[in-house]
C-alpha cells in the first residue's frame, strides 16, 4: 500500500530516458541500443546498465503497465546514473538550479527518501 501515484513515477522517468540516451555512444552499437541479454557483446559492453534501463523504460514499453514498486526500482536505478555523472559541486550546493538537481529533488520528495 503506497499513496504514490503512477502517473507521477513515470513522467518522472522522461528525464533521465533523455539524459541516459544523449550519454550513450550508439553509433557503436551494433543493435542500434536494443539490448540482447544472450549475445556476449551486449553482456561485455560498457554501456550495459544504461543500455538495460532504457530497453526496460523505453517510450515503447508500456511503463504503465508496470507495478509502482517496479518504478520506484526503475527511478533509483535513474537516480544513480544522474547522481554518478554530477560533479561534487553540485552535491555541495544545496539548491543548485541545474536540472540535475532539480530532478533528483523531485525524485527524493516523489519517494519521500
Ligand atoms: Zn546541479
Amino acid at each position: 500500500m503506497s499513496g504514490l501515484d503512477k502517473s507521477q513515477l513515470i513522467a518522472l522517468l522522461e528525464y533521465p530516458r533523455r539524459r541516459i540516451l544523449q550519454s550513450m555512444e550508439l553509433r557503436y552499437c551494433p543493435h542500434a541500443g536494443f539490448y540482447n541479454p544472450t549475445d556476449m557483446e551486449c553482456i561485455n559492453c560498457h554501456q550495459g546498465m544504461e543500455c538495460t534501463w532504457m530497453n526496460h523504460n523505453d517510450e515503447t514499453i508500456a511503463v504503465e503497465r508496470k507495478t509502482v514498486e517496479d518504478l520506484k526500482q526503475q527511478l533509483l536505478v535513474a537516480v544513480d546514473f544522474i547522481d554518478s555523472s554530477l560533479t561534487p559541486h553540485h552535491l555541495s550546493r544545496r539548491n543548485c538550479e541545474c536540472e540535475n538537481c532539480i530532478w533528483l529533488r523531485k525524485v527524493q520528495q516523489t519517494l519521500n527518501m
